[in-house]
């Protein structure tokens, strides 16, 4: 697996080797968690219901529970009883009367319809109808929504707010997940200070370590947080045995660029198998990802657009295989109409940053955020969505047809 460093790599062809080389690494070693707690975890087997839904034949209306045999033309039936919600009727049902029901009460054995009281002409005699139902018309019957047995979700699951809610209404108090995907982290490079420390010439605050962090957090991971490793052989040596021997996967950033690479890149050659690869992205163009003794590793840009972007579109698929997700989908793509110029130069796939709305007349716009260097990462925070400009196009003028990808929850909640 050894990828020439002169040619450039396509991103779908990084994503499908890392894709390829990985499996799953979490599933086999699970955990019981309470409902409350099981947000952003991944269901670790198949979810069956405990229960039919509804749990017994009900009323979807506020209306009278009838048996069609009474119903003749004209007649007036005497109110033998009601049933509510949560207070069934419990009473004999004589034949030819029909049974006050509201919303959700249970319906009586015997009943054949609910009429809606909008179509009842109610006095002390009793009701009389307008209409003349169907069988089954406003009842809901027992497991019309799931059956007993039936599986309400798959393993390999992301859990959270569409699907939680449904395993309570089933209850369902807890559930089996995979373990958290561990995840170390460092950032190399002298210039680096940790956040809020004070700064010398030519130092700078460590922001990737940070993102990424945010990042890994959103995922669910269990982040093993080692720093910032100074540009040191020992050091860096110490970090990546660290790393190994404690996490399923390694993120670094920085010192994968040329220049810089040489360091680095002998001493994973020493640790384990790693490719260094030229992205034909921008940003995004160095990148390296392979496997240390036991723990996969991904080497991000020291650029912080670039590292936030390739750990975007690579990483965080990545982290989604080795975690166990089985519903991983890629971000979906759409057409917008560029309504800025966006400058493009032919040859890498560029993600720029840019803002989409639906404009009033109905058709989907997006304009760019201003300057799109890779160290300009406030183009990310008024950002709704990527600009995808495709790797032969360049400039493109106002007016123009363009692909965007609005950003999933991991940058936009
Ligand atoms: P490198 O990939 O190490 O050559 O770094 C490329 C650029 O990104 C340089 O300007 C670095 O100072 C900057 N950089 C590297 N790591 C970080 C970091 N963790 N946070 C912010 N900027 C960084
Ligand atoms: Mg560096």
């Amino acid at each position: 697996m050894v990828t020439p460093s002169s040619s450039l790599l396509t991103l779908e062809q990084a994503l499908a080797t890392m894709l390829d080389a990985v499996a799953p690494v979490t599933v086999a070693d699970t955990e019981n968690v309470p409902l409350t707690e099981a947000c952003g975890r991944i269901s670790a087997e198949s979810i069956v219901s405990p229960v039919n839904v509804p749990p017994f034949d009900n009323a979807a209306m506020d209306g009278y529970a009838v048996r069609l045999a009474d119903l003749t033309p004209g007649a007036l039936l005497p109110v033998a009883g009601r049933a509510l919600a949560g207070v069934p009727f419990t009473g004999q049902w004589p034949a030819g009367s029909a049974l006050r029901i509201m919303t959700g009460a249970p319906t009586p054995a015997g009943a054949e319809a609910v009429i809606m009281q909008e179509y009842a002409q109610v006095d002390e005699q009793g009701v009389r109808f307008s209409v003349a139902p169907a069988a089954g018309e406003h009842i809901r019957r027992v497991g019309d929504d799931i059956r007993q047995g039936d599986e309400v979700l798959p393993a390999g699951r992301l859990l959270q707010v569409a699907e939680l809610p449904l395993l309570a209404s089933l209850g369902i108090a807890s559930v089996r997940v995979c373990r958290r995907l561990r995840v170390a982290l460092f950032s190399t490079g002298d210039e680096l200070r940790p956040i809020g420390a004070p700064l010398a010439a030519g130092e700078i605050h460590d922001t990737n370590r940070f993102a990424i962090r945010l990042m890994l957090t959103q995922l669910g991971c269990e982040v093993i947080d080692l720093g910032i490793i100074a540009d040191d052989a020992a050091a860096l040596r110490e970090a990546f045995r660290q790393a190994d021997s404690r996490a399923d996967l390694l993120i670094t950033s920085g010192g994968v660029s040329v220049g810089e690479a040489d360091y680095t890149k002998t001493m994973l050659e020493e640790l384990g198998q790693i490719h260094f690869w030229k992205l034909a992205m921008k940003p995004g163009k160095p990148f390296a990802f392979g496997r240390l003794g036991q723990a996969w590793f991904c080497g991000l840009p020291g650029n912080p657009v670039s590292a936030a972007i390739t750990f975007y579109q690579l990483v965080q698929p990545l982290i989604a295989r080795l975690g166990g997700r089985r519903d991983w989908r890629t971000p979906p793509r759409l057409r917008a109409r560029a309504l800025t110029p966006l400058g493009k130069t032919p040859g890498r796939l560029d993600f720029q940053r840019g803002r989409y709305r639906l404009d009033d007349a109905g058709e989907l716009t997006v304009e760019t955020t201003g300057p799109q260097g890779s160290h300009v990462f406030s183009s990310f925070a008024c950002a709704n969505c990527f600009i995808v400009l495709e790797q032969a196009r360049g400039d493109v003028a106002a007016g123009e047809w363009v692909t965007i990808e609005p950003f999933n929850a991991l940058l936009q909640g």
